[in-house]
């Protein structure tokens, strides 16, 4: 009988859905986080369930041959980077497998063209945004870092090898300020202190960069003292914004409302595929630029513009894949729900130049119906929302719309192929599925398919 606390050897033979390994006991399937295809390991079982369990590896018996030496110090302490113990390309094969295998079990799929998974031209090094929660320890000492796996212990860090050494350097001249004005820290539980989180963008194109420190209140001690620590940091990037971003909520989003530039400007630009964009802290961007190219150019060649189609591009952004698409379409509407970000991208077509693209604020699956209803017909329809997919209400307007293409950029797997499916059953034809590497060392998987409709 298999129960929470008893010890086994197990072979792993597969990776799942959120990186774990999984190998059977007793004909159960047993998920074992940190373990690679291949690996026979001792683990004691945590839970079980009716029907899978869970266990932790305790001992290595025989290595799988993917593995590779530790990546990075804190590996296993910090919460990051769940596939950092396999090699680069068993990473991108597992990668692969879990997106064939979420849309053949999810979205009933069979035979469908998976590619090989579109490698990210830095496997390591490759992030333009760093989060560093900050803390104290038990001393009283200043500390940034990660937190743990599945919890809110920070694991103090002074690189990071997912982001750029910059990062690591305006996080030193952070803690140094906190250190020097004695700044409270956020604490979630009684929800007081001040300083929350550190968060750096970096425009990769332009080597502009931007540092916003959260806090839990509208003021912090010596701002000028913050400016000059982070303008003081020897870095490669040049800091073209300071911001104090005012966040007294008690939850766990990363920004509250309310901006306050302490120094530059609010925006840093970046260049990406001979355009230039306008990026404010609210905005979500990409964070890995060269790789962002790649996925664009993938979802425009699925496309297959002529240059005179209408085309929707719902969950826009700042425009990215609008303004790219836009250079090979007739006119490109856009849909985002955050409103600096479309003004962003209001900006963006503008200093590019580019006339024949719109922007909407609104929810996709508000703004889909309405222009549905008004009879708006676009022959391509882009799609890229957050994880958990799309509502319904938008997937019924774009059917409505009737595209002949839609192509859909996920970052989600299990909602691509839950909302594929849907679009399959009125209608369409998975044509194609690209997984691309987006997050090396973790377990996250993008993926952009196309969809065609049939007839
Ligand atoms: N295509 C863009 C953005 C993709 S991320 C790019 O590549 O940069 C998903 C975007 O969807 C984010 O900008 C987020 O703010 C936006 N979003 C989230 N929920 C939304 C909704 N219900 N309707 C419209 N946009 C939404």
């Amino acid at each position: 009988m298999l129960e929470a606390g008893k010890k086994a050897v197990i072979t792993i033979d597969a990776i799942a859905t959120g990186g774990d390994g999984v190998g059977r006991l007793n004909g159960m399937a047993v998920f074992v986080p940190h373990t690679c295809r291949g690996d026979k390991a001792e683990i004691v079982l945590n839970k079980v369930k009716s029907g899978c369990a869970y266990g932790t590896a305790t001992k290595i018996l025989e290595p799988s041959p993917y593995r590779r030496a530790d990546f990075c110090a804190s590996s296993g302490a910090c919460g990051g980077c769940d596939l950092a113990h396999m090699d680069y390309e068993e990473q991108l094969f597992v990668k692969g497998q879990i997106v064939k295998d979420a849309l053949e079990r999810i979205g009933g799929f069979k035979d469908i063209p998976v590619r090989e998974t579109l490698r990210s031209p830095r496997p390591e090094r490759y992030r333009n945004k760093m989060v560093f929660p900050l803390g104290r320890n038990a001393e009283g000492k200043a500390l940034g870092g990660f937190f743990a796996p599945a919890s809110h212990t920070l694991v103090p860090l002074t690189d990071c090898r997912q982001g750029h050494r910059d990062a690591g350097l305006w996080l030193g001249a952070t803690l140094e300020y906190l250190e020097e004005t004695h700044t409270t820290v956020y604490d979630e539980n009684s929800r007081r202190g001040a300083a929350r989180r550190l968060f750096v963008r970096l425009a990769e194109g332009s080597k502009e960069a931007m540092v916003v420190l959260t806090a839990n209140a509208k003021k912090i001690k010596q701002p000028e003292l913050f400016v000059e620590k982070i303008l003081a940091a020897k870095t490669e990037y040049t800091v073209k914004s300071i911001v104090l971003n005012v966040h007294t909520e008690p939850n766990n989003l990363l920004l509250g409302s309310k901006n306050k530039v302490l120094y530059g400007t609010e925006t840093i630009e970046d260049v990406l595929g001979g355009l230039c964009f306008s990026i404010s802290p609210h905005s979500f961007y990409q964070i890995n630029a060269p790789q962002t190219e790649n996925l664009y150019n993938t979802a425009l060649s699925l496309a297959g513009l002529s240059g005179t189609e209408t085309v929707l591009d719902l969950y826009c952004g700042i425009g990215t894949i609008s303004l790219f698409a836009a250079r090979k379409a007739g006119h490109v509407i856009g849909v985002e729900i955050v409103p600096q970000a479309i003004e962003n991208a209001k900006e963006n077509a503008k200093r590019n130049g580019i006339k024949n693209a719109e922007f909407i604020l609104g929810s996709a699956e508000e703004i889909a119906p309405k222009l549905a209803n008004e009879g708006k017909a676009p022959q391509v329809v882009f799609v890229d929302p957050p994880r958990k997919g799309c509502d319904e209400a938008a997937l019924s307007a774009i059917l409505k719309m009737n595209p002949k293409k839609i192509v859909y950029v996920s970052c989600n797997p299990a909602t691509l192929a839950r909302d594929a499916k849907r679009l399959c059953q009125k209608g369409y034809t998975l044509q194609e599925a690209v997984p691309t590497d987006m997050f090396p060392n973790t377990s996250h998987v993008e993926a952009v398919v196309l969809l065609q409709r049939d007839n």
